[in-house]
């Protein structure tokens, strides 16, 4: 089989991949492992940026809309609005939507096609039906945090966190417009969340760290707040690291990572959704500028380093750092909070050290301190 373009994993960010280059004339397959391709449930929440990104919004993929973060340490607690506000949007729905669209544009699906290696320029999939081989001369891989394809290809892979999030009943009383993060470094060195997917559910969660304990720990904090989980949705998540280069050049065949395969994924929420979007139309804007691919991911990755920057400093903090961070938002950082959003962290950081000049001080102090935790760095790999 021979295409123009081969995307590898029919995720949200190789999809919609594959959707621009096919509306834009090019021959595009999607591979992917599952037969029939069938998402798991998440609930996730993104920001406005993610209709803009994608030029329109699906609405059956939308459940729910949030007006305010609510943000608890030990002992501080501040309301940040948001103005527009968030989207609560459920993955699976998101990916079949998706899907469809790319195949009204044109590409060329393959369910059940498992990527296992690459050679002289040919693609090897395993099917039922056992090997088979396709080229192009443009590979995508969209294929998720453990990429097959950065492996094949020998390009360093990001480094993961463990999520899980337990279902639960909306609590009584719970605004359904109010999601909350809570942080406690003692448990984990990201946070807690709850987020409301209707007026009467919500997803309560947290990201895991080395000490490695998730499950344990949802299950103490959900007891301690007195809330029962209905159900389960965990992965990993890719982490951007300012060092990864999510290309490569091999036997003729020009290799570009999207998605959580090439860690674009915002470090300080673990935000993965609205970056892959982006780098899906950084790839896309390549193949057909014919540019290069790190010219064009360079915006994407100005804003993923500054959130890997905040993560540096956040890690530095203990829960007294976290409680005088958040004693310090006033009404201008607040401001300053409402109106840009987690995807326009470009300008936002500057402009937060001039509406709050004791950030400045609690940075100093932070920066003069030890990590606590180890840093995450992009994990190497031999070509295969
Ligand atoms: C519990 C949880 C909650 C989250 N919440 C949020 C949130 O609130 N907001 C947000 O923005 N992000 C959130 N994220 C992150 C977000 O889900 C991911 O960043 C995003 O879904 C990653 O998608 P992807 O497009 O890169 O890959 P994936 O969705 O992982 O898709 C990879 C695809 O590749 C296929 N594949 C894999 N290997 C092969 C192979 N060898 N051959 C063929 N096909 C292959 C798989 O079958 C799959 O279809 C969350 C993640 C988790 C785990």
């Amino acid at each position: 089989m021979q295409f123009d373009i081969i995307v590898i994993g029919a995720s949200s960010a190789g999809l919609h991949a594959a959707k621009l280059l096919s509306e834009a004339g090019k021959r595009v397959a999607v591979f992917d492992r599952q037969d029939p391709l069938s998402p798991a449930r998440r609930t996730m929440i993104v920001t406005s940026k993610w209709d803009e990104v994608l030029g329109k919004r699906p609405e059956n993929v939308v459940l729910h809309s949030i007006d305010v973060m609510s943000v608890e340490t030990l002992s501080s607690a501040v309301d940040v609005v948001l103005d527009p506000p968030d989207l609560i949007i459920e993955r699976s729905a998101f990916i079949l939507y998706l899907l469809i669209e790319a195949e009204k544009a044109g590409v060329f699906f393959f369910p059940g096609y498992e990527f296992r290696s690459a050679g002289g320029g040919v693609l090897r999939f395993a099917t039922r039906d056992g090997i088979v081989e396709a080229e192009a001369p443009v590979v995508i891989g969209a294929d998720g945090v453990d990429s097959s394809v950065a492996r094949a290809f020998g390009i360093p892979r990001s480094p993961s966190v463990p999520i899980l999030q337990a279902e639960i009943d909306l609590p009584s009383g719970w605004d359904p417009s109010v999601t909350k993060v809570w942080f406690d470094v003692e448990d984990t060195r990201y946070f807690y969340w709850l987020i409301p997917e209707s007026s009467t559910r919500a997803v309560v969660g947290l990201v895991g760290d080395e000490r490695g304990h998730l499950r344990s720990l949802l299950d103490s904090f959900l007891e301690h707040h007195g809330w029962k989980a209905t159900g389960f949705q965990g992965a990993k998540v890719a982490m951007h690291h300012p060092k990864l280069r999510p290309w490569k050049e091999a036997d003729g065949v020009a290799v570009l990572l999207v998605g959580d395969a090439a860690g674009q994924v915002k470090v300080t929420t673990v935000g993965g959704s609205v970056t892959g979007l982006a780098g899906a139309q950084a790839a896309a804007r390549a193949v057909l500028n014919g540019t290069r691919y790190r010219d064009e991911l360079k915006a994407l990755k100005r804003e993923l380093d500054i959130h890997w920057w905040i993560r540096e400093f956040l890690e530095r903090l203990d829960n007294s750092g976290y409680d005088a961070l958040v004693r310090y938002m006033n009404p201008r950082v607040l401001e300053l909070l409402r109106s840009r959003n987690r995807d326009e962290a470009v300008g936002l950081a500057w402009r937060l050290l001039l509406a709050q000049p004791k950030f400045l001080w609690l940075g100093f102090r932070a920066f003069t301190r030890r990590r606590q935790f180890p840093r995450l760095t992009p994990i190497g790999c031999t070509a295969g």
